[in-house]
């Protein structure tokens, strides 16, 4: 095993930046089709309390669906076994934002991190919590240590005059008796946890408590208990990056959750958390340099979890 994580940073950076310039930005959001596909971030903190970075890992960015992780933290913490009432744990092996599935299956979607999934998990935040915009800004500041930390409201609007989709899913959700807020309402908080901007430095800090089995190395504070903790990175693995999760598994063999953003977080657990993030994306919504620099990462440092 070699942890020499700087050095192994810098030679990832060094080989794969020949790789910008390939895939491409996420147009299908207006705002995000405006970003410029050629900054590339890796940043590294490890349970021992060391941090590693390279590249633009200090550029606030648009989490997108990474911030499908800390919804369903907040969710399964607060309710526990009964989300999954409403939510399977299933891969779908459909795209992030695909309808097929929902129909037949009843409107309980396949896993929490496809869009309708994440639409159940904001829908229960909503009937907890009076405000549950500031409840999300304060958990992710907390799990960041980052008081700045803020929603990018061109973003939300961009996602809110186009979320066509999402739009159609939870409306079919709704009819099935799976949603139990106001469509519209539920919809603004998931437009705005997805255009929550941090940075990878940041964003893998904010990880953590997830290769710390469920405890914030920050504070001491138990977010999830250890057999939570061990299922949202469970859940990470198999559906974490959605129609591309078993590509990710084979090739870089961690729990992960990618977004449209470019950003891909990874956790080892009882180790360190790691956040790469360029903008171009495959046919999958995955950052293109960022899966293949989390393949170099475990090849390189020779961990598995395997
Ligand atoms: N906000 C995006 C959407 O709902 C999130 C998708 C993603 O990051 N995979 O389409």
């Amino acid at each position: 095993m070699n942890t020499n994580y700087q050095q192994i940073l810098d030679e990832i950076y060094a080989e794969t930046r020949p790789m910008l310039g390939q895939g491409r930005v996420a147009d299908y959001i207006p705002a995000l089709a405006k970003v410029n596909p050629r900054q590339y971030g890796i940043a590294i903190h490890t349970l021992s309390g060391e941090a590693f970075q390279v590249g633009d890992a200090r550029v606030p960015f648009s989490i997108q669906s990474i911030s499908k992780v800390f919804v369903l933290a907040m969710v399964f913490g607060r309710i526990g076994e009964t989300l999954w009432t409403r939510v399977g744990r299933e891969p779908s092996g459909n795209a992030f934002n695909s309808l097929v599935q929902l129909e037949t299956e009843n409107g309980i979607p396949r896993n929490p991190f496809i869009n309708a999934g994440a639409l159940v998990c904001t829908d229960h935040l909503v009937s907890q919590t009076s405000d549950p915009l500031l409840n999300i800004l304060s958990f992710v500041r907390m799990l960041s240590n980052n008081p700045k930390v803020g929603f990018n409201e061109e973003v939300a609007e961009s996602e809110r005059q186009t979320g066509f989709r999402n739009a159609a899913l939870i409306n079919l959700m709704k009819s099935f008796g799976n949603i139990e807020n106001d469509v519209d309402e539920v919809l603004k908080v998931y437009f705005h946890q997805c255009a929550l901007m941090l940075d990878c430095h940041d964003l893998a800090r904010a990880f953590l408590f997830l290769a710390n089995r469920g405890i914030n190395p920050w504070n001491g504070e138990q977010i999830l208990t250890t057999s939570q903790a061990k299922r949202v990175n469970a859940l990470m693995q198999v559906c974490g990056l959605y129609d591309d999760s078993g590509e990710f598994a084979f090739t870089v063999g961690l729990p992960g959750k990618s977004g449209v953003g470019g950003g891909i977080v990874a956790v080892i657990p009882n180790l360190l958390s790691i956040c790469v993030w360029s903008p171009a994306l495959n046919s999958h919504g995955t950052s293109l340099v960022g899966m293949k620099a989390l393949e170099l990462f475990t090849t390189k440092t020779g961990i598995s979890i395997f």
